[in-house]
């Protein structure tokens, strides 16, 4: 897939909805869309690779990055700082690539109420609440306690998707990711 035009395309919604499969999707089959690795002060899970999704940095160097502008947003998470640069977006929008932004709510909607950049903006949505529970369990990487956050958060964040250009469930991966490509191919 190519697509027409340098865009934010922004993926949010709540942890455990998808994002991060919908956005490994996109990459493999879009050239011309870069993803933007977010900085964070969360602790690198073992399956994770340094600056693949992320780049790890303590919390003295994250909020030096605040104090130098660094940022185009940057939000607190589940306890944790996550940021995107905003030097990577601009290069890439020299080559007229798109940027994909796999980040939270918070974070989407302070992105969406600028007008830096262009963008597309998608909320993927689990098709329940009992659902994302048993996918957040099913992950293994977070304590009950944390899960249950979660939760809470989840809620939450649902009720601000009309924020959003689009709203996805993602029922079935395979159907939630054609009618991202559906909407990303149109433009
Ligand atoms: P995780 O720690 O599970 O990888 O991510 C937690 C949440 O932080 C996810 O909802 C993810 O989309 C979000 N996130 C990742 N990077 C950023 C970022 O740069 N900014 C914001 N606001 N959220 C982010």
């Amino acid at each position: 897939m190519h697509i027409k035009g340098n865009f934010l395309i922004i993926i949010s919604g709540p942890s455990g909805a998808g994002k991060s499969t919908l956005t490994a999707r996109l990459l493999s089959k879009c050239k011309n869309l870069d993803f933007s690795i977010s900085y964070t002060t969360r602790k690198k899970r073992t399956s994770e690779l340094e600056n693949g999704h992320y780049r790890f940095v303590s919390i003295n160097e994250f909020e030096d990055l605040i104090e130098k502008n660094a940022f185009l947003e940057y939000e607190k998470v589940h306890g944790n700082y996550y940021g995107t640069p905003i030097n990577p977006i601009e290069d890439s929008m020299k080559f007229n690539h798109s940027v994909l932004l796999d980040i939270d709510v918070k974070g989407a909607y302070n992105i969406i109420n600028t007008n830096h950049f262009d963008c597309i903006s998608f909320f993927i949505r689990p098709p329940s609440i009992d659902v994302l529970k048993e996918r957040l369990i099913d992950r293994n990487d977070m304590s009950l306690e944390e899960v249950d956050r979660r939760i809470i958060e989840a809620k939450n964040e649902i009720m601000k998707s009309i924020h959003f250009d689009h709203l996805i469930v993602n029922e079935d991966f395979e159907e939630c990711y054609k009618e991202v490509e559906k909407i990303l191919a149109s433009f």
